[in-house]
């Protein structure tokens, strides 16, 4: 039995398979890592974003295991209920005082803790300046905050100011990934600092690819971001932690309004409080993780070099452990990503909407568990498929 508004959806599937839009699920067997098994293939995977080799980490393994005999497996409620363990909030003021801000508060993905912190500092009134590369979870944020949503160009801090100086809003915020998640360039911290000051404005940060990797891994925030109480500073913690859940820190009155108004903090079960264990766990890997973070510059150094003079795409500009490769069109990325599979390397093609048409990509992404050896036989792979 069809009718049409499912023949509508198989219609739009279709027009997706058409488009080389089409996107599938891999299946992983056993541990995420450098090296895995993936559709039932051994491969060397530069798609992950444990970008220190945490997430299956013998420590916080044992951390999983040893809070498991002391809190159980569920929550049971919200943070407001009874739900709020004392392995959460253990985690709340460790990574706070790492940070370098004055409080923090968990939650249970990236993704919810943007629209928390979004949608609690401003609302119908106020208004939203996002660059236009910002990630999904932003953008969602954004709209679901019901502000204005006014977005610049990639960067393009003359743009935002003339923004900032035409609103008339009385709330606004800045936000921006920190480090962009497709592209792997930095954002000038500094900078838009002085603009929120100028106008008044907050700047809410997401560095869910800068913390753990960046400035002995306390992540991208400068010496004045981190004193600054107008900026609101998020991580992740399924990344390069190694882990699951996010933290937004800042100004104790920042994170006090988030707990009483947040409402994807107040209407959601906690987290596992082992899961708060093992991060408490994680972060002692990550203060302790130079010599992880030099390796994985090490890596990033190692495949700069080999790619230099590639002839099938161009390296994007970047010092991060996200090393793009631009192809341009979906189809040739799918085909490079396919021949790199054959070789028992994965590296996902990226396409729209996820970046902007014409600009699919090879996201490769570097880990310190990858090995030099995993690194050079990328780049010959890459030289050879070209
Ligand atoms: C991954 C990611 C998120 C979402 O975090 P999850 O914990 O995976 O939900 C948010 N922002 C950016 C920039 C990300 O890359």
């Amino acid at each position: 039995m069809t009718f049409p508004a499912l023949t509508r959806l198989q219609d739009g599937l279709a027009a997706l398979k058409a488009g080389h839009l089409e996107r599938r699920r891999r299946l992983l067997d056993g541990t995420q890592g450098a090296h895995a098994t993936i559709d039932g293939q051994r491969v060397v995977s530069f798609c992950s974003n444990d970008y220190l080799g945490l997430a299956a980490d013998p420590a916080l393994v044992q951390a999983a295991h040893a809070a498991l005999e002391t809190c159980g497996v569920g929550a049971g409620a919200a943070h407001l209920i009874t739900g709020h363990h004392r392995f959460h909030h253990e985690f709340e003021l460790a990574f706070a005082r790492f940070v370098g801000k004055p409080a923090a508060l968990l939650f249970s993905t990236g993704y919810m803790a943007n629209l928390a912190g979004v949608t609690a500092l401003v609302g119908r009134h106020g208004e939203v300046f996002a660059d236009k590369l910002n990630h999904a979870s932003l953008v969602d944020a954004a709209q679901l905050s019901g502000a204005s949503f006014t977005r610049y160009r990639h960067a393009d801090l003359a743009q935002l100011e003339g923004q900032l100086a035409a609103s008339r809003a009385q709330d606004k915020v800045i936000v921006s990934d920190l480090v962009f998640s497709m592209d792997g360039d930095i954002v000038p911290v500094d900078a838009l600092l002085d603009l929120a000051e100028r106008y008044d404005a907050w700047l809410y940060l997401d560095d869910a690819h800068g913390f753990g990797v960046l400035n002995g891994g306390r992540g991208g925030l400068t010496e004045r971001a981190r004193a600054s109480d107008r900026v609101i500073y998020l991580a992740t913690l399924g990344k390069a932690a190694g882990v699951a859940g996010a933290a937004v820190a800042g100004h104790a009155g920042v994170i006090e309004w988030l707990i009483q108004k947040a409402r994807p903090y107040i209407y959601t079960t906690a987290s596992p409080p082992l899961l708060a264990a093992c991060l408490l766990e994680s972060l002692r890997q990550i203060e302790a993780g130079d010599t992880r973070r030099e390796r994985l510059h090490r890596h990033v150094a190692q495949l700069r070099e080999g790619l230099a003079n590639l002839t099938c795409g161009t390296l994007m500009e970047s010092a991060t452990p996200i090393q793009p490769l631009l192809i341009g069109a979906n189809a040739d990325a799918v085909r490079l990503s396919q021949a790199l599979l054959q070789r028992g390397l994965l590296v996902p093609a990226i396409r729209t909407p996820t970046v902007p048409a014409g600009t699919a990509r090879l996201r490769i992404t570097l880990s310190a568990a990858h090995s030099t050896e995993d690194v050079a036989q990328l780049v010959e792979a890459l030289h050879a498929v070209a």
